[in-house]
């Protein structure tokens, strides 16, 4: 069975979320307005904000419209709400325990789940896209529970889980070769372009947002090499023209530079990570218009918190392996124009702490608005969501931030925003979490 729409009404379950106050006018005063369209910070303007979107944006005028609610961020900066591309909402903290997985019931890893979810949308976070979870379709429930108003979030593109191979980098590891996993955690496993159609009809009816393919092995499942490609062209392939039948886009791990070069030729929307990627995959991607989700955040919380707490050799010699790499990729990714969507894998860290990235991305060769162009438009872009979110324009959500000052020269500040709009009710102010964000 076919279901073409399978995109609308994804689109219809993000539209339907109710605003607190119904058609309330709100007046934000904002001091410096990072105008991410143009690239260019705005200073001293209106965001007018008519329920749950924005009915205008302009110059503050001498006196605040009649009837509006004033909010005063004339001595910040508004961002709009910021997009991670790369978050595990559903999965705790990174652990030496292989089998953590196992030791919780589904209803206590999705409640796991709530908690991630607040802590990442009081860290600025409006909107995700939550690439797997290893016992699938967890990200589903939340995202639903969210658009619903039952959780308070981000708002949520979701993978529902990942096509991998058989014991690949998308499967619990470290299990013996006679134990067999629950299938609830091997919804995507395929080894073949039938079954990857297959699997990624399952997870489409399952509600998903985008289909998640496992291209390489991976830096934290043992047994599988990060430089090893795990699926051919052809497979991946399967997986994007299947996706393409019902309007989906296909995100590829893909640490290794063979597996990136697959995975783009075989039609990707983005590569996560990127690691190994070397010049010729980087051509491929300029050509193709392939999207990059760098995350070169959280290698340093890996060594640092692996070494401390006694990770397992392996997955602290393949971190190092990659980390370093990386991040000479994507300074050479962003000299040549490849597009670059902010991503961390949020969960291998603690989730919350997204916008420690920011600085690492103008380290590497961003220029502060580059980068924060990356985690609002051009994020929103590669969604597909850019009709809604990723700039302050009139008709987008109201989703926005702000930090104290001029935060522009320097980009450490978003990890402390002060105020979080999203669809025009507020969670943080001064900030502090306000309304039902202050509830615990
Ligand atoms: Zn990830």
């Amino acid at each position: 069975m076919r279901i073409p729409t399978a995109l609308s009404v994804a689109a219809a379950v993000v539209m339907c979320v109710a605003p607190a106050r119904a058609q309330e006018v709100v007046a934000i005063h904002a001091g410096r307005l990072v105008d991410v369209e143009h690239g260019q910070v705005l200073r001293d303007q209106l965001v007018l904000v008519r329920g749950e979107r924005i009915e205008a944006v302009q110059p503050w005028p001498t006196r605040p419209p009649a009837g509006a609610r004033v909010i005063d961020l004339s001595r910040a900066t508004v961002a709009p709400g910021l997009i991670d591309c790369h978050t595990h909402l559903v999965d705790d903290i990174q652990s030496a325990d292989v089998l953590a997985p196992l030791k919780r019931s589904s209803a206590q890893q999705v409640l796991v789940g709530v908690r991630q979810a607040r802590a990442t949308l009081l860290g600025g976070f409006t909107t995700v896209r939550d690439v797997g979870t290893y016992r699938a379709f967890l990200d589903v429930a939340l995202r639903d529970a969210i658009n619903d108003g039952t959780v308070i979030g981000p708002r949520m593109a979701v993978a529902g889980g990942y096509i991998t191979v058989s014991t690949g980098g998308g499967e619990v590891a470290g299990m013996a070769p006679d134990i067999t996993l629950p299938p609830e955690f091997r919804v995507g496993v395929a080894n073949s372009p039938a079954e990857i159609r297959e699997k990624v009809r399952v997870l489409i009816h399952g509600g998903v947002d985008l289909i998640k393919v496992i291209a390489t092995g991976a830096v934290l499942t043992s047994g599988t090499n990060p430089g090893a490609p795990e699926f051919t062209e052809e497979e991946i392939h399967a997986a994007v023209s299947e996706a393409a039948e019902y309007g989906l886009f296909v995100a590829a791990h893909a640490h290794g530079a063979e597996g990136i070069k697959r995975a783009v030729r075989a039609g990707v929307r983005s590569i996560e990570h990127g690691s190994l990627i070397d010049d010729e995959g980087i051509r491929l991607m300029v050509e193709k218009g392939t999207y990059l989700v760098p995350d070169i955040y959280n290698g340093d919380y890996i060594a640092a918190v692996g070494k401390r707490e006694g990770w397992p050799q392996e997955i602290l010699r393949k971190n190092d392996e990659t980390t370093d790499a990386q991040r000479q990729g994507f300074r050479k990714a962003v000299a040549v124009g490849v597009k670059i969507a902010f991503g961390t894998d949020a969960g291998v860290y603690p989730h919350g702490e997204n916008a420690r990235q920011l600085p690492y991305m103008v380290k590497y060769g961003m220029t502060p608005m580059q980068a924060l162009q990356s985690a609002t438009i051009v994020a929103a872009r590669l969604i597909g969501w850019d009709d809604r979110l990723g700039s302050l324009a009139p008709g987008k959500y109201a989703d926005l931030v702000a930090v104290d000052g001029d935060a522009t020269a320097n980009l450490e500040t978003f990890t402390k925003v002060t105020f979080v709009m999203k669809g025009g009710v507020v969670y943080k102010e001064g900030g502090q979490p306000v309304g039902r964000a202050a509830a615990r």
